[in-house]
């Protein structure tokens, strides 16, 4: 079995102490390989490693860095299989989403690149008539990108690629569940000529790794996917240490579906939002608002929907999704699912395990309005649907959450729908669609506990860019003294 190592200066190195932990595959519990365990030690290893990265490569013309990253995505496809297979065992992602996230991953380094060419600057008219003034963009430096497990390989190459694109050097700290495909995307990436210390991995666990990379003084910036709680504990750190941050957290997203929408094409729609990787996706349409009086016709037609879906093969292609990550994914679910029930809902389609840690595709009709399962985020295949009685307390419902990340509207009303995309209170509003939607353009982000800051195209690359203004005197001003 292969043991993997922190990839540091372009190469896999063992953990300075040499500790490793395993990796499981979540459908199996077959073990699929051992990664290296960082610590401090390591910290200092990757840090000195991405500031003479750093140097390097924030010196090059951005043009030589377009072409390295555009070199990264097609050897990306290129080593297609390599990543489909090890990203479907480690992850358990069915193969429809695992070839998602590898084309994804192509087309988020593409993306990249070409905002390189796009590092605009401005020059600013002047209240002094002798002055000339123009802001500049430099990169922060090195960008620690911290990830989370559930789409382990694209949301960290967004997290890495963007940055690299705007001259910063990358250290990047996967989840402890998902170490072994970041380690092979920064080999592919390496192999496609990216140079030595530009991207540096540190596997293991975030207190014993995450936070003192965080805290470490020659870090710059941070990015983190993750949980809301993992997010007020890397906002601490980078508050103390001033450090650039984006935190793209949690979500309970609400589906709002209008009474002009046919029912059943809403509930195969609202499949896709809810159950997709098991409802393991940050922007799943957890929370569903249907307009009286089409209420129980779709959770009826959602239910029937979801009693269908295929859970079986990770390799078939008729399969929805495969298992949850670990057993407390599954108990946290269990808990949700029996809030609900004790809250009065009714349970119209599964609601316990299907097998090993799969879970059935879960209905619940009209929740109580409080307590977790409908405040927290479930992360697992549960929707929750309930009938509302008017388009205004489907938008007053959808902006009582803490969260604030993605929502969808199902109408056919252009009007309702722009009203409901304006007023409610998230990071992206898709109209005619569910709320789990990506672009490598666009700027996914959150209001509320759901983050702070954008990442996506242009936006991550403003991010993690420091701007500078620089003026030139051009004659003599009048001096006060
Ligand atoms: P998590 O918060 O448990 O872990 C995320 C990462 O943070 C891991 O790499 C982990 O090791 C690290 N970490 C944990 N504690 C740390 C600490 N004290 N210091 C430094 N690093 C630390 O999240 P998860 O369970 O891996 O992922 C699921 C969560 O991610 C969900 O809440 C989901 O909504 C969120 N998510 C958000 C988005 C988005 O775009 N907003 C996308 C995907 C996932």
């Amino acid at each position: 079995m292969k043991t993997y190592g922190h990839f540091i200066h372009g190469r896999e190195i063992p953990a300075a102490n040499g500790e490793t932990f395993p990796s499981y595959a979540p459908m199996t519990g077959e073990i699929l390989g051992h990664a290296a365990r960082g610590t401090e030690a390591d910290v200092e290893a990757a840090v000195s490693s991405a500031r003479k990265g750093y140097e390097h490569w924030s010196s090059l013309p951005p043009y030589d860095r377009e072409r390295i990253l555009l070199k990264c995505a097609d050897h990306v496809e290129a080593n297609y299989d390599r990543l489909l297979n090890l990203l479907i065992n480690e992850s358990g992602s069915s193969i429809i989403k695992a070839k998602y996230e590898v084309l994804y991953t192509a087309s988020v380094l593409r993306t990249a690149a070409g905002e390189v060419r796009r590092l605009y600057a401005d020059t600013l008219p002047n209240e002094k008539p002798h002055r000339m003034s123009m802001v500049i963009r430099e990169p922060v430096g090195v960008v620690l990108a911290i990830s989370p497990f559930n789409a382990p390989l694209v949301l960290l190459a967004k997290m890495i690629v963007f940055p690299l694109g705007a001259g910063n050097a990358v250290i990047a700290k996967p989840s402890e569940e998902t170490p072994l495909i970041a380690v092979e995307l920064a080999k592919v990436m390496k192999e496609a000529g990216l140079p030595d210390g530009v991207l540096n991995v540190v596997t293991g666990f975030g207190a014993e790794c995450g936070a003192p990379l965080a805290r470490h003084p020659k870090v710059n910036g941070i990015a983190l996917t993750g949980s809301t709680a993992t997010g007020m504990k890397i906002g601490e750190i980078a508050i103390q240490s001033m450090k650039r941050m984006q935190l793209e957290l949690g979500g309970k997203n609400p589906l709002l579906v209008l009474n002009d929408f046919d029912v059943n094409k809403a509930a195969e729609i609202a499949a896709v939002g809810a159950f997709t990787h098991g409802g393991q996706i940050c922007m799943s349409s957890a929370r569903i608002m249907v307009e009286a009086p089409n209420g129980r016709a779709f959770a009826e037609a959602l239910a029937k929907k979801a009693a269908s879906l295929h859970l079986g093969d990770l390799r078939d292609e008729k399969t929805a999704y495969g298992p949850l990550i670990n057993q407390r994914a599954v108990d946290k679910v269990l808990r949700h699912v029996q809030a609900a029930k004790n809250g009065g809902a009714e349970i119209l389609t599964g609601g316990a395990v299907h097998n090993g840690l799969v879970f059935q595709p879960t209905v619940i009709y009209n929740p109580p309005m409080s307590g977790p399962c409908w405040d927290e985020e479930t992360f697992g295949p549960v929707a929750m649907v309930m009938e509302v009685p008017s388009f205004e307390e489907m938008i007053a419902i959808a902006n009582e959450s803490d969260y604030g990340l993605s929502a969808g509207v199902l109408t056919n009303d252009l009007v309702r729908g722009m009203t409901a995309a304006r007023r409610i209170r998230c990071g992206s509003v898709h109209v005619g669609a569910h709320s789990f939607q990506s672009d490598p353009m666009a700027p996914i982000g959150g209001y509320g506990m759901s983050g702070i800051g954008r990442s996506g195209g242009k936006y991550s690359v403003e991010h993690f860019t420091e701007l500078k203004w620089i003026s030139l005197e051009l004659g003599e001003t009048p001096r006060p003294f």
